[in-house]
């Protein structure tokens, strides 16, 4: 299956992404990963997006397609994949349209997860991600069995320097600006499902292997 998940940071979209990506053998494409995995290595790419990444504003959407648009020419994704945090504008849902259609793997689905300010900003303050394998915690909601380590692979839990509050909230500004018109975008070609990311994780996922089942996805 081809997925688009949307929604504003700190939905669970990339909680999800994980998960189904594990259970349905899909390909995880981040560009939020790919960003800071960028910015960790000091690339060209890198350098232009982090005082755009540290100010919580988008990158240009020349750089961001790119990426996406060589990742999907190199890799193999005939067997489907997960779009998480891509697209979050118009110019962007257009340049992936194009490229899914030369390459025949139109998306299937996009998932909208639905959510409040209060629970972004719970959410993301209390958000850790390990450093090695990516993986993600909260403090509260999804608590680590040792304190600051990894239950996956022991590496090292962080929070992301986006993470504090002033950002999250130039986050919520731009996600409800540049990216919330998405949902109409996909509405209109009937291909958007609507979920409350307020759910814990495994209600959501199993509210999402519901929707796929009667959507005949797989
Ligand atoms: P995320 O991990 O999805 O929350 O993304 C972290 C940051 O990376 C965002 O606040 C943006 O600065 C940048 N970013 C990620 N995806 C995109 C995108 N599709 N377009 C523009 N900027 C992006």
């Amino acid at each position: 299956m081809r997925l688009v998940l949307l929604g504003p940071p700190g939905a669970g979209k990339g909680t999800q992404a994980g998960v189904l990506c594990n259970t349905y053998s899909l390909m995880h494409m981040s560009t939020g990963d790919l960003l800071r995995e960028a910015v960790k290595n000091n690339s060209p790419v890198g350098v232009q997006a982090k005082s755009y990444m540290d100010k919580g504003e988008l990158v240009p959407d020349e750089i961001v397609t790119r990426m996406i648009t060589e990742k999907l020419k190199k890799q193999d994704v005939s067997d489907g994949f997960i779009l998480d945090g891509f697209p979050r504008t118009k110019n962007q849902a257009q340049i992936l349209e194009a490229a899914l259609n030369d390459l025949n793997l139109p998306l299937d689905m996009v998932v909208y997860f639905d959510t409040n300010e209060e629970t972004i900003l719970k959410r993301l303050t209390g958000r850790r991600i390990c450093r090695d394998c990516g993986k993600i915690f909260h403090i509260t909601n999804i608590p680590p069995k040792k304190d600051g380590i990894c239950d996956a692979c022991e590496g090292e839990l962080y929070q992301r320097d986006d993470d504090k509050e002033e950002t999250i909230k130039n986050r919520i500004k731009v996600y409800n600006k540049q990216t919330s018109d998405l949902i109409d975008y996909y509405g209109q070609k009937k291909i958007l499902n609507k979920v409350s990311g307020d759910l814990d994780v495994d209600e959501l996922f199993e509210v999402l292997k519901n929707t796929f089942e009667k959507s005949g996805l797989k």
